[in-house]
């Protein structure tokens, strides 16, 4: 069981809804900003579906939440939001969703990506993992390994200038088997108050007594009041290494060009 040492650079989160960072891991995301990294969030629905209003429609609510989403970044210091607009409540992990995810991943380049986790169904005897954050979890995983790291696949987005890269770790949030705990006792306040921007999922309710539970259970056993857990993998070839980076695009741009594949 490791405690947290390391700060990513470039982070990247994948989620499936506005809030669903704020819930997991956005006391992580506030405390690697405040070492430096740049952060990019990919929301691959707006949520549109997620406001139990039958007056607001469904593209009211998109804006609505979206807005509470940019809001809610802001919070932790995160401006880099990309919003796929999947439709809600119908999120399939295609290969059309795992392309625009590998679009996004050789786009922004993140040394480190988290995500959901695949295998979380069940939670104790009152909750079932929502189906869009299974979907997503699994697209997010098929996406960062091995779809963007390999060069001939989706070849197609050399034309946007993208290029094959790889990830070096995927913190998964993970409800069991976690390995990682990163101690956000010092920005679980940054947390709460992200959460809290998500105003048309709070319908009055307080989330900080619930969020400080969760943490302070996460943190258990350690040497820390507050944490978030992950379960991470590491892929020891994608250290990264910013002087081989010209290196690997003269490789692929010497290669003769491949008839585009279906997407
Ligand atoms: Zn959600």
């Amino acid at each position: 069981m490791a405690n947290h040492t390391y700060t990513p650079k470039r982070v990247m989160v994948i989620a499936a809804h506005p809030d669903d960072i704020e819930f997991s891991c956005a006391g992580t995301i506030a405390r690697w900003v405040r070492e430096g990294a740049e952060v990019c969030y990919v929301l691959c629905t707006s949520g549109d579906v997620g406001i139990l209003d039958p007056h607001i429609t469904k593209e009211e609510a998109m804006r609505i939440r979206e807005a509470e989403q940019l809001a809610a970044a802001a919070v932790v210091g995160v401006t880099n939001v990309v919003f796929l607009r999947e439709p809600d409540g119908m999120l399939e992990p295609t290969i059309a969703l795992r392309k625009r995810l590998v679009r996004e991943i050789r786009k922004f380049r993140p040394d480190t990506l988290l995500c959901g986790d695949p295998q979380a169904l069940w939670a104790g005897s009152g909750y079932i993992n929502h189906p869009d954050h299974r979907a997503a979890a699994t697209a997010a995983i098929d996406a960062v390994f091995p779809a963007a790291g390999m060069p001939t696949l989706f070849k197609e987005l050399e034309a946007e200038g993208l290029t094959a890269h790889k990830t070096y770790k995927v913190y998964v949030m993970a409800w069991d088997k976690n390995d990682t705990f990163v101690n956000i006792t010092d920005t679980i306040d940054l947390k709460i108050e992200a959460l809290k921007k998500h105003v048309s999922q709070m319908n009055g309710w307080d989330p900080a007594e619930r969020i400080r539970e969760w943490a302070a259970n996460e943190a258990k056993g350690k040497e820390m009041e507050y944490a978030e857990g992950y379960r991470v993998i590491t892929f020891d070839d994608a250290l990264p290494k910013a002087e081989e980076q010209p290196q690997v695009a003269e490789v692929a741009a010497a290669m003769p060009p491949h008839a585009p594949q279906d997407s």
